[in-house]
């Protein structure tokens, strides 16, 4: 029996990996290095990409103001994990817009085959605010994300996975009422059907079961790539989710995820997409559960993600 994956019995080990693109440095550098990583493995991913302005200079203004946020950016190196130009969008550089800026980096993964979906239009706006956005302005962000997928692809996206796994059951009815195979938007434990209030919502919710390295690299556990490798090495359990970044595991820490990788390869882990995942879960449709999404924090990452599987987030 499978730890993660109740509904998803498979003999080989598997990793589903999912790609969150945050902001217009990661996606410009970071995608196409990804792409030349799973091109020499033969590896397929789900890449995930924030459409809207990239407003990651915002950051700043946790650092000046949160004490917590700052030991954690300190501890996470983050000014040489994101790049100093990255950090000034949306403060003291005016915001850009990814889609526009990216359109070729985003047909490029679709062309060497991985799956696409969306991550948000505003990625920072969407982890800061989402608790207090209207139900109208949550339609909003999403409706300008899926329109500009639609423009750059001429196709709607299949899935999504909201920035920062910042998800309520708003969020969640918002998104089922498009004809969505899949969200990624939560963190622990198999998949589900999401619960808002008594109902229960139609489209399938895929959680990471991973740690991210971007969080695993604060845990003060871990000091060097040797144990990074040693635990990632030894976390897969049957079938599991992955998020990396464009911004982490395509630039600064490219070699370290190579490693990550070809360590699994070597015992034999499979690398499905989210939407074969998906498909493999909806045909045994009456096995899937339903639960209500609650808030929890996770080591290593600052703010709050949202889980359906409390027990199994941490
Ligand atoms: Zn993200």
């Amino acid at each position: 029996m499978n730890s993660q994956f109740s509904i998803l019995n498979s003999q080989t080990p598997r990793v589903a990996l999912k790609v969150d693109c945050d902001t217009l440095e990661g996606t410009l550098e970071g995608v196409p290095r990804l792409l030349e990583i799973f091109a020499a493995r033969s590896i397929r991913a789900t890449f995930y990409f924030t459409l809207g302005p990239d407003r990651s200079g915002v950051a700043i203004r946790r650092v000046l103001t949160q004490r917590g946020f700052l030991a954690k950016m300190i501890r996470s190196r983050a000014p040489s994990l994101y790049g100093w130009r990255t950090m000034l969008y949306g403060t003291l550089l005016p915001a850009p817009r990814i889609g526009a800026r990216a359109a070729e980096v985003l047909h490029a993964a679709a062309r060497a085959g991985h799956d696409t979906g969306v991550h948000g239009w505003d990625h920072v706006g969407w982890h800061d605010r989402l608790t207090r956005m209207s139900r109208e302005g949550i339609a909003r962000e999403y409706g300008a994300a899926h329109a500009e997928y639609l423009r750059i692809f001429g196709v709607p996206a299949r899935s999504s996975a909201a920035p920062g796994w910042a998800a309520d059951a708003r969020s969640l009815e918002v998104e089922s009422e498009r004809s969505l195979l899949h969200t990624s938007d939560t963190r622990g434990g198999a998949p589900f059907f999401p619960k808002a209030g008594e109902r229960t919502l139609p489209t399938l919710e895929i959680p990471t079961t991973l740690p991210t390295l971007d969080e695993t690299l604060a845990w003060p556990s871990l000091r060097d790539d040797a144990a990074q490798r040693a635990r990632f090495r030894g976390a897969v359990r049957g079938t599991e989710v992955h998020t990396i970044h464009a911004e982490v595991e395509g630039r600064s820490k490219s070699a370290l995820f190579e490693q990550i990788l070809d360590d699994w390869r070597a015992d034999g882990v499979a690398f499905p997409t989210l939407a074969e995942l998906a498909r493999e879960a909806l045909a045994h449709r009456d096995r899937i559960p339903s639960r209500a999404v609650s808030w929890t924090r996770l080591p290593g990452r600052g703010g709050r993600v949202a889980t359906g599987w409390p027990e199994a987030a941490g």
